[in-house]
């Protein structure tokens, strides 16, 4: 082995976990710790006057315009709380197209003109910012002479603080737009889509008699797998620190095939880490759950309870910053990447997605009774025909160099967005659709609103894996997001599509009341020729199956397999219709979003390019030329040894070593080639495409020779650690 190697690698070996409980805390129950970190109601009950909590609350919970009169007093208390937790700093918190957050600190100090300072924290620095940010991504909406991004205070998210080592960082989360209005995060779209949402869901609701419920939220929660792999051996690694992977490594000769670290004891590094990072989010109002072993040695997942969906989403994204964060102290580097490793499995975030009205109904549930199954099936309707209508625009809520490693590679759902509904659901809905198309009798074998459902399983573990979108009982669990995503797009997309379907369906509805029908024979109408309509939709069978596509492809079910080809389609009509119709993103926003992801995915693969060029040529290639002169050596000195002109199997060893630096020379000069042409072309799909077609096989190629490589020289020469050490020590 490698001296370097090894010297990290006994340090790594010999790392004793770290306590991450201080001593103050050990012990707590969850509920002493649980949002000390967050000035959220229980903090503002404390701290405002009444009548000032009461109107601040009221629009937290409804959604409401803040008004400004309060902003002071608010501002003030908020300071206080923050303060007394030791924050020196505020800062607005938001989320930039860069798919990651983004903050810039001011302290509170004001010097006073007499030679001293005083804190301050005003209502309008509270409510709006201006961050100078005009190097975010904006694609195109932001002319150079306007260049600014504003912020404006989000108070459905509660506001926390990040202690550092020299004084905490209050965190105001908050929206990002252009001087012109225009969106400029993923932050305000997810708000609109979830009033939209509301709009429509409660106008159903309103059919079924329901006149108390004052809104309807989707809930979030997001299951977030990850890797940690031993900081010191990751060091050594220029990929694992520039891209968040390996873009080389052979296989190591054990994986995953003995499923011994799936849900396995957690190692107690790990573990350390774990209860670290449990404890840091229990603090910012986090509620985390839910902790095991992945497939992948070397692979976690975290859950957490689900949330608002606004809420959860941010969250979320703090959830993944501190992962990153804590991950140093207990030697870990935390990867999010959906491919960290080659040849076993990747990471995900599987969303948990369901609906749930002002007072705590779930819309999802089927319910016990014939109303409401009734209600449960308009619903269920509602999300088949949002999701067989607008497949696209979901697919596009998962675009991303790091995911295209994953959709469809048989360890995650395929691009083919279906949905899976479990055998005894799909009955209910086939004697539905079958009863009313016999026509002998009016009556359907299963009467809405009159009929009961059979129980439905509430399915936790035998669900199929397979299919990207699954009906669990009484929520759908959107399996196609990458681990390092924002589930914002998907859910915008989700919450947009549901909006539409049930603007239909309501509007039908209404009408057909209007002209004097009843609700259930209005549904027995409508509700068969819906589900028959979405039914091509609905699959059960293994996504897995060589055979899906093209059933896929003959039920009219688009295939987009890379982020590219589903880019192209980002502002097709029918998915720009959808976000047009329910005031979602603008027509300008949304092929501004479309530039912005097809330069984030050309950005990401030529960083990955130039990554691997430079280890190839400083590390791999001459580990393995020094290689080659030593087993010519071997080989002229057997000859002159042995008086042999062919030396057969030393120079079948040579000619193997030798035809492969050939190959790979030849591959990063390819490689190189690529990266630079890229340079050259204007056009940002063409970029994409020519990253996508010439970038990655050249990069494949090169791989296919290193990796071999690793597999032939000595091992004393290899200094880049290998699969074998960065998935097994923790
Ligand atoms: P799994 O078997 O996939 O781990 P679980 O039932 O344990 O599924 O739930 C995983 C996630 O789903 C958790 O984050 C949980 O909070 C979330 N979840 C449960 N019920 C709902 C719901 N009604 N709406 C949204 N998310 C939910
Ligand atoms: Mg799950």
């Amino acid at each position: 082995m490698h001296a370097i190697r090894q010297a990290v690698l006994r340090q790594a070996m010999d790392t004793e976990p770290v306590s991450p409980v201080k001593q103050d805390e050990k012990g707590r129950a969850a509920e002493e710790i649980f949002g000390k970190h967050v000035f959220g109601l229980p903090a503002m009950r404390k701290r405002l006057p009444k009548d000032v909590y009461r109107k601040l609350a009221r629009i937290i919970r409804n959604g409401e315009r803040l008004d400004p009169a309060i902003a002071d007093v608010v501002a003030s208390a908020m300071k206080d709380w923050a303060m007394e937790h030791g924050a020196t700093h505020y800062t607005h918190w938001f989320h930039p197209m860069t798919g990651l957050t983004a903050e810039k600190h001011d302290a509170f100090l004001t010097p006073t003109g007499d030679g001293q300072v005083i804190s301050e924290f005003s209502g309008k620095m509270l409510i709006s910012g201006e961050p100078d940010a005009s190097s975010f991504p904006s694609g195109g909406i932001r002319s150079t002479f306007e260049a600014r991004g504003y912020t404006a205070w989000d108070p459905s998210v509660p506001a926390f603080i990040i202690p550092q080592p020299y004084g905490a960082t209050l965190h105001i989360p908050t929206y990002f737009y252009s001087y012109s209005g225009e969106t400029l995060d993923r932050k305000i779209p997810l708000q609109r889509s979830i009033a939209a949402l509301s709009k429509q869901a409660l106008r159903i609701l309103r059919l079924f008699g329901n006149t108390t419920a004052s809104f309807v939220r989707p809930n979030v929660g997001p299951e977030q797998e990850y890797f940690l792999v031993d900081s010191r051996l990751a060091a050594l690694r220029p990929d694992i620190l520039l891209t968040g992977r390996t873009l080389l490594g052979a296989p190591s000769p054990k994986g995953q095939e003995m499923e011994d670290h799936y849900f396995g004891a957690i190692p107690g590094r790990v573990m350390s880490f774990m209860q670290d990072l449990e404890i840091e989010l229990l603090k910012l109002g986090i509620p985390a759950k839910t902790r095991h072993n992945e497939v992948a040695p070397g692979q976690f997942e975290l859950a957490p309870v689900f949330e608002e969906a606004n809420v959860a989403c941010d969250h979320n994204m703090l959830c993944m910053n501190m992962m990153r964060h804590l991950a140093p102290r207990h030697g870990f580097v935390c990867l999010l990447h959906e491919k960290p490793f080659a040849g076993v499995n990747g990471s995900g975030k599987h969303n948990n997605w369901s609906l749930s009205d002002s007072e705590g109904n779930n819309l999802l549930n089927p319910g016990s009774t014939p109303q409401d199954n009734a209600q449960f099936l308009v619903f269920l309707a509602a999300v088949l025909r949002a999701v067989h209508r607008h497949a696209a625009a979901l697919r596009l809520g998962t675009v991303g160099a790091g995911n295209d490693h994953r959709l469809g590679a048989n360890e995650a759902p395929p691009a083919i967005i279906s949905v899976y509904l479990g055998e005894q659901l799909a009955e209910v809905l086939n004697t539905l659709v079958n009863g009313n198309r016999s026509g002998k009798r009016k009556r359907s074998v299963l009467e809405v609103g009159v009929s009961t459902l059979p129980p439905l399983p509430v399915d936790l573990s035998d669900r199929n894996r397979t299919s990207p979108f699954a009906f669990t009982g009484n929520k759908f669990e959107f399996r196609a997001v990458g681990s390092s995503q924002s589930v914002a797009p998907v859910n915008i997309a989700l919450n947009t599509a549901v909006a539409c379907a049930l603007d239909d369906i309501a509007t039908e509805l209404e009408a057909s009341l209007a002209s004097g029908m009843r609700l259930n024979a209005a549904l027995q109408e409508l509700l068969p020729r819906l589900f028959k309509e979405h039914m091509p939709v609905v699959f059960n069978g293994n996504g897995y199956a060589q055979t899906w596509p093209e059933e896929a492809a003959r039920r009219g079910l688009p295939n987009y397999d890379n982020t590219v080809l589903a880019l192209e389609h980002y502002c097709d009509p029918d998915v720009m219709d959808v976000f047009l119709r329910q005031n979602i993103l603008t027509e300008r926003e949304m092929r501004s979003r479309q530039e912005i992801l097809l330069e984030n995915y050309t950005k990401s693969v030529c960083i990955e390019g130039r990554t691997m060029a430079a280890m190839v040529r400083t590390s791999v290639l001459p580990s393995s030329l020094e290689m080659q002169c030593r087993i010519a050596d071997v080989v002229i000195k057997t000859r002159t040894v042995t008086g042999e002109q062919t030396v057969a199997s030393e120079e079948s060893y040579f000619t193997e070593v030798r035809d492969h630096v050939k190959a790979l020379q030849k591959g990063v000069e390819s490689l190189e080639q690529a990266l630079e042409r890229i340079d050259h072309i204007t056009g940002v799909l063409e970029k994409a495409q020519t990253a996508r077609d010439m970038v990655l096989p050249a990069m494949a190629e090169c791989r296919g020779h290193a990796d071999a490589l690793e597999q032939l020289v000595d091992d004393s020469l290899w200094t880049l650690p290998k699969y074998a050490e960065l998935l097994w020590i923790n």
